[in-house]
């Protein structure tokens, strides 16, 4: 696959991840890229020439969708002027939020609307402890209801933890009554070598069954992939404030990134050298001590 577009298209699917500066309002336990607690930030001028013009190759190079992450979009209250940003380009945009507050998000969906919003929830009767923060599950609940009123897309992200365990199937169960599109199940790496825990969400995920009649998607972690999945596809992962690239996304906060200069010509060189070395991966080398790919989600079939 020598064709550079080919690569974008067969190997990146056309998306890559944005990591907005690393600061987040909450302080979850599992949290793999270790944020600053911040309640509020502000995306850079500096970021923000830097992103358009690094938006103008990656347009050029045919990538389609940008998934906003961080640390948590919606503290920045500039979040706006970077829709803006990316609608100067053929993108479309998802964000990935715990959307506590909405006043920045919906600021930035009245510029373009996204593709699809994706809501961490994980917990009512935890929340607080989950997120490490005093923060109202029910004003979360009240804005996913207004998202899905207002016809986005919208997935809900439930960890597997041991402080909602107890819990998860009613919440899919209610997430499900809300018609929310898609519910993803997350099996965290933390808890990889616990085989009781591995043995309560298997059971979890057997139940799934009797929601068979539903539209919502379900998308849950699959403990039986044992390969890294970059050897099939790559997870361009952009960070600010210093624009360092990596191949997956759960590498973006690692130290050995590689730091684009600011004119971004070298990037095609870049992926097809990330494309080409991906032959080279063995084992997980995101982190030496996981036994399966924390990427590798599965599309619970029904029986
Ligand atoms: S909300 Fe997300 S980014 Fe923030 S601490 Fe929790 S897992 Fe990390
Ligand atoms: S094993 Fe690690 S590096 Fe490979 S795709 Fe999965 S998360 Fe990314």
């Amino acid at each position: 696959m020598e064709n550079i577009s080919l690569v974008v298209d067969e190997y990146y699917k056309g998306f890559f991840f944005l990591f907005l500066p690393n600061m987040c309002n909450a302080r979850c336990s599992f949290c793999y890229v270790h944020p600053t607690y911040l309640k509020q930030g502000r995306i850079s001028n500096s970021s923000l020439s830097g992103l358009d013009k690094l938006f103008r190759q990656l347009d050029r190079l045919g990538f389609e969708t940008v998934r906003i992450t961080g640390g948590e979009p919606s503290i920045f209250d500039n979040l706006d002027q970077l829709i803006e940003t990316i609608n100067n380009y053929n993108f479309n945009y998802t964000v990935l939020t715990n959307s506590f507050d909405n006043l920045n998000l919906l600021k930035a969906f009245a510029v373009k609307p996204p593709k699809k919003i994706t809501i961490s929830f994980h917990s009512i009767a935890n929340y607080k402890k989950i997120f490490g923060v005093n923060k109202n599950p029910l004003k979360t609940i009240e804005y996913i209801k207004d998202y899905v009123a207002s016809g986005l897309s919208v997935t809900v992200t439930l960890m597997f933890l041991k402080e909602n365990m107890n819990e998860l199937k009613d919440l899919i169960d209610f997430f499900f009554q809300l018609s929310v599109g898609e519910i993803k199940i997350i099996y965290p790496n933390i808890y990889k070598l616990q085989l009781k825990l591995k043995d309560d969400y298997n059971d979890l995920i057997s139940e799934l069954d009797n929601y068979a009649e539903s539209k919502t998607k379900i998308r849950y972690t699959d403990l039986n992939e044992k390969k890294c999945l970059l050897r099939k596809r790559g997870f361009l992962s952009i960070t600010l404030p210093d624009f360092n690239i990596t191949d997956c996304c759960i590498n973006a906060v690692n130290k050995d990134n590689i730091h684009l200069k600011t004119d971004f010509s070298n990037l095609s060189t870049l992926l097809r050298r990330f494309y080409f070395m991906r032959n080279n991966i063995s084992g997980f080398p995101c982190e030496s001590f996981i036994c399966s790919c924390p990427l590798a989600l599965k599309n619970f079939s029904y029986a």
